[in-house]
């Protein structure tokens, strides 16, 4: 089958038909193509896909926002295997700051709180790993980690460094302790179906770490402005499920999981950004840590 798109139909979160067309731009619009074409460095057949438009729905009933169409299995396949750009992905990592680094430390350690048993006796899924560089992070405090990922030449990596890479996820039953899924979840066709793949998979009283971009505010923003590039929660083609704290709450219950209330790490040395950042965690980000 040739690269083309593929329409969900319904909410991928409540199957409702009921939604508003909050954004319908032609591929074939100037300000877009342009986007496109710069973005993925021109290697996107646009006059293939002439035909589709970038189209933004609000499900009236559970309120959850999402592309459709999106692409087509083939179109996905080239997406994330030939369109973006994989040495700047690479790179990106490579040459992060100590920052990255640290997060993923604290990311770790946060777990850690909240996990009863000592890490070899631990599993954790790095689910949609990328290149490899948390799963790595989680080894070298003793858990014991695999990592999923669609992307051969990211597996490859992830190998090089000693991250244990799987290809398929094990049959259902009680494999893992803890889910990480940073940045994953605005990527897929059927993120219900996916979660609830990865609830069947888990050990009762597992975590879920699930981190999506923040869709806040896009809106009221598409309501009074035009689409621009900088809206990266529904970037065309790639975010086709956009999430607010409240909807990958709800999105999350529908899959059998609750939120976990952290706890607090305030330290004197940083009070009052380390304050902020426990209001930012505990009421608006989309990063939340659930259990089953
Ligand atoms: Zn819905």
């Amino acid at each position: 089958m040739a690269i083309g798109f593929q329409s969900r139909g319904h909410c991928p979160l409540c199957q409702s038909e009921n939604r508003n067309t909050l954004l319908d731009i032609a591929y074939t619009d100037e300000k877009l193509a342009g986007h496109i074409e710069a973005f993925y460095q021109g290697k996107v057949p646009l006059k293939r896909l002439k035909s589709g438009s970038y189209r933004v729905l609000h499900c009236q009933d559970c309120y959850f926002i999402y592309q459709d169409p999106i692409l087509n299995h083939q179109g996905m396949q080239a997406l994330y295997l030939d369109w973006v750009d994989h040495a700047a992905s690479l790179n990106k990592k490579q040459q992060a700051k100590a920052r990255l680094y640290r997060q993923y430390a604290m990311q770790v350690q946060s777990l850690a709180f909240l996990l009863p048993n000592r890490p070899d006796q631990v599993c954790i899924l790095d689910y949609g790993m990328g290149w490899g560089y948390w799963s790595r992070m989680a080894q070298a405090h003793g858990y014991k980690v695999y990592g999923y990922e669609l992307s051969t030449q990211r597996c490859e990596h992830a190998r090089a460094m000693g991250v244990d890479v799987i290809e398929q996820l094990p049959e259902a039953g009680e494999h893992y302790d803890c889910i990480y899924a940073n940045q994953v979840f605005e990527h897929l066709p059927d993120p219900l179906g996916s979660l609830q793949s990865l609830c069947a998979r888990l050990k009762p009283g597992g975590l879920v770490y699930i981190r999506v971009p923040d869709g806040r505010g896009i809106v009221d923003w598409l309501d009074n402005r035009d689409w621009s590039p900088e809206l990266d929660a529904i970037h065309p083609f790639e975010h086709i499920n956009c999430f607010t704290r409240k909807s990958l709450i709800a999105f999350a219950t529908r899959a059998g999981l609750k939120p976990v209330n952290l706890p607090l790490r305030l330290n004197w040395g940083s009070l009052w950004g380390g304050i902020q950042r426990e209001i930012a965690d505990r009421y608006l980000t989309t990063h939340i840590l659930f259990t089953k």
